[in-house]
């Protein structure tokens, strides 16, 4: 098996210690994977993310689909190769970035028909479709397409998502299995979408149907969009408690860096998001004590690391003083400092997190980590 997935260690919260293996590595679980949109982390040189230590990053289907294409990146030997990333890539299915173009896109049972936003070309995106382009990009997970509706949602359009979500996993399956049953090693691991926005009935179900087709992996989507922390948890929670416990959890899309504890203990496995890398490049650096905001005035002569605490290549070297000057003059400089310590910052979270499960004291460190994200920085 060139896929496997196994349980080391867990707490008394429920996180699990686990690994991964893939065609391109291993990831140690959990882990939180980095976001290149368009097959480049914005700031960071693939060299920079080795040493960083990220063993597994997000590429968007949406993205590389309009520009430059699935076919140009298989002729080119796929998207490991044409992005010189030799470690484990997980692409998403399109599906979120096409339903948040609410004026371009147009749903119906067959898939969702849209308008790029470069060009104004029209597409139809289908589960199959989906499969397709993520085979012919050759990531090492690929996700199914499936009906991503606003937060909150009358129970009728939840109803009907997680309906057409099902169906959608079905059709993806099939086509999956189809393309890839030729090989005996599988080229990559699909997983399903759990939907049902905050109901939990409809969590479950939904979480129910798509255990029944059998994915090797389930994520929870359509969550963290808006609604309170809580109600977060406990649809994660909901949906977990119904997925197989010796399979991946994957919640989209998460989160903040004290709450990245709260969502492990709940059984979680994987997550991804923007947050580290966007708020970077607008000048919001995540510390052990809190946000900083360093293009404020009060940096302007504090000769300090932006992170006393943080071990990274920037907090060796730089000041914030000299971090509020770059970032203030508007260099190109600016962002990719503040990205490389961020992302840092996150895949340090999830090393201390790993480290915490296996010595049972999870939940020490997540009250640690609120406290002080509470406090704010000094
Ligand atoms: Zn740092």
């Amino acid at each position: 098996m060139n896929f496997s997935f196994e349980v080391k260690a867990t707490d008394p919260t429920g996180a699990r210690r686990g690994r991964l293996t893939t065609p391109h590595g291993k990831v140690e679980t959990p882990f939180f994977m980095p976001v290149g949109t368009a097959a480049t982390v914005k700031g960071l040189t693939q060299s920079a993310l080795e040493d960083l230590g990220a063993e597994i990053i997000l590429s968007n289907t949406y993205h590389l689909y309009l520009r430059p294409g699935h076919e140009l990146i298989h002729r080119l030997g796929g998207l490991h190769r044409f992005m010189s990333w030799p470690r484990a890539i997980l692409t998403d299915s399109g599906g979120f970035q096409v339903f948040s173009l609410s004026e371009l896109r147009k749903i119906t049972d067959e898939g969702v028909r849209f308008r790029s936003h470069l060009d104004g070309s029209e597409h139809l995106l289908t589960p199959e479709k989906a499969v397709e382009i993520q085979l012919a990009r050759g990531s090492d997970i690929a996700m199914v397409l499936d009906e991503c509706i606003e937060t909150p949602a009358p129970r009728g359009a939840a109803e009907s998502a997680v309906d057409r979500t099902t169906a959608w996993a079905k059709r993806a399956r099939k086509q999956f299995l189809k393309c890839a049953a030729p090989n005996t090693d599988l080229p990559q691991w699909q997983f399903g979408i759990v939907q049902g926005a905050t109901f939990a009935d409809l969590r479950r179900q939904s979480a129910r149907q798509l255990v029944d087709i059998d994915f090797p992996g389930y994520a929870v989507g359509g969550l963290a969009v808006g609604e309170p922390h809580d109600l977060t948890c406990e649809m994660t929670g909901v949906a977990t408690a119904d997925l197989p416990k010796e399979k991946l959890r994957y919640l989209m899309g998460v989160g903040r860096p004290e709450q990245i504890a709260d969502y492990v203990a709940l059984g979680i496995d994987m997550m991804d998001c923007v947050l580290p890398t966007r708020a970077a490049r607008h000048a919001c650096l995540y510390t052990s004590e809190g946000r900083v905001l360093i293009k404020n005035a009060r940096y302007a002569e504090d000769q300090r690391p932006v992170d006393p605490s943080c071990s990274c290549a920037i907090c060796k070297r730089y000041t914030r003083a000299y971090l509020r000057h770059v970032f203030a003059a508007g260099e190109i400089t600016a962002a990719i400092l503040g990205t490389h310590h961020n992302v840092h910052f996150y895949l340090d979270i999830m090393r201390q997190i790993r480290e915490a499960i296996e010595f049972g004291n999870l939940a020490k460190f997540s009250s640690a980590i609120r406290a002080r994200y509470a406090a704010g920085p000094a």
